[in-house]
């Protein structure tokens, strides 16, 4: 591919083009989703013009075609997390989807009564409250790794925590609050010693890391399509196949059985036996182009350049006096949460909205990280490959006039 070029990608998104409150669109809210390149939004009406029909169903040519690209959207996505067979790829309808499954099938084979499973502090109330509920109906308990005051995995404490009792560790690949990158590597083999699994929250780290399931050797890996230049509703849970294998299904009904009577039905092979009704077709295409679309850019110079971006956007907003940072881990990348003097962050972020500048306010679904942090929410800017270094000259001018305007 061609060197990596901030201009040549903002044209393949059209939203970038836009004007809000008058002024040229700044989209620092990527941890919430992402926009969607051209490929992604043709890919999704070719399917709807051209060939829309249910998949794995007809004979006929269409539903065939349609079959064919639901497929050939599993194989891209296998390649790109770079899984052993694309039977690893279970369509789900995102990263909640996916914890949901794993703490309800893993949950329900799996965990008894005086288990423990783990997660952290850190975490998006979707990677807490599914191991809630199934700690609940096993009666198991749920352990939380404590995270220090620059948002970092207490490491030593985790490993104090790994007993015979964990049946189960699930944490963030990157934290969607501080940005954090945890040491997922050494979680997982400090697990597998014991012969613990483990699940990541890729929601954040599928869209800032590569992602490698094999070299991670990661038990289960959960996405969102949303946040990787993908449509809403549509998202991947992958699991090594030994897992999908073991696992009761998590949903009844059509396309994960084989034959169905009323003695008794024989469930489809995974991942089918996962995908129960009617999937979001134009939705997993549309994240196959996506995942296509990445592929033909300089991934190397594109990291590079998101790298590059973080470093500046740091080190400028730490320029403004009344900011300060939270969370402050030596491996990051995405978020930055902060908060400006003593104004709530609502205050700033509607004042920012009025430049054109979208950012996220409050909690970010990580109510236990802000009560650790004794802070009510932050104002989170963050950042991907198709921001520019104007647009965070942007936001740090923004900020200091929404604190002039706060401060009279
Ligand atoms: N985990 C993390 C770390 C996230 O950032 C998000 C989305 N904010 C989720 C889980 C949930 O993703 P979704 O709402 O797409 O299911």
């Amino acid at each position: 591919p061609k060197p990596f070029s901030v201009e040549d990608v903002r044209a393949d998104f059209p939203i970038l083009q836009s004007y809000v409150n008058g002024a040229p669109l700044v989209y620092f809210d990527n941890g919430a989703t992402t926009q969607k390149p051209w490929a992604v939004l043709r890919a999704m009406e070719d399917y709807y013009t051209g060939y829309n029909s249910n998949v794995h169903r007809g004979v006929h040519t269409l539903s065939q075609q349609a079959t064919a690209a639901y497929e050939e959207a599993r194989e891209i996505i296998a390649q790109f997390i770079n899984a052993k067979s694309s039977h690893e790829v279970v369509y789900t309808k995102g990263t909640t989807d996916g914890v949901n499954l794993v703490a309800a099938s893993f949950g329900k084979k799996y965990i008894g009564e005086g288990d423990e499973i783990i997660i952290s502090a850190m975490e998006h109330h979707s990677n807490i409250v599914p191991w809630q509920i199934c700690c609940e109906d096993r009666k198991a308990s749920l352990k939380v790794i404590p995270v220090n005051e620059n948002g970092e995995l207490k490491m030593d404490v985790f490993k104090s925590m790994l007993n015979d009792k964990v049946k189960l560790i699930s944490v963030a690949h990157i934290s969607n609050t501080l940005g954090t990158i945890n040491p997922v590597k050494e979680i997982i083999e400090l697990a597998h010693a014991r012969n613990i699994p483990v699940m990541l929250d890729g929601a954040q780290g599928i869209a800032h890391v590569p992602v490698d399931v094999q070299a991670m050797d990661v038990d289960f890996y959960a996405f969102s399509s949303h946040k990787i230049y993908g449509p809403t509703g549509i998202g991947v849970l992958y699991a090594k196949e030994k897992w999908l294998e073991a696992l009761p299904p998590y949903q009844g009904g059509g396309d994960m059985i084989k034959t169905v009577s009323f003695e008794k039905t024989v469930y489809n092979d995974p991942p089918l036996k996962f995908e129960a009704g009617t999937p979001a077709i134009a939705e997993s295409i549309g994240l196959g182009a996506a995942l296509k679309y990445l592929k033909s850019l300089d991934l190397e110079g594109l990291h590079a350049y998101e790298a590059h971006l973080n470093k500046v956007a740091l080190e400028k907003l730490l320029e403004i006096d009344e900011l300060r940072l939270i969370g402050n881990a030596a491996q990051r990348n995405g978020a930055i949460s902060f908060l400006v003097g003593k104004h709530h962050p609502t205050d700033v972020g509607e004042l920012l909205d009025q430049q054109g500048i979208a950012v996220r306010t409050g909690h970010h679904c990580t109510q236990p990280l802000m009560d650790l942090f004794g802070i009510p929410g932050t104002v989170r800017a963050s950042l991907t490959f198709y921001n520019t270094e104007e647009e965070i000259n942007k936001l740090v001018a923004g900020i200091k006039k929404a604190v002039i305007m706060l401060n009279k």
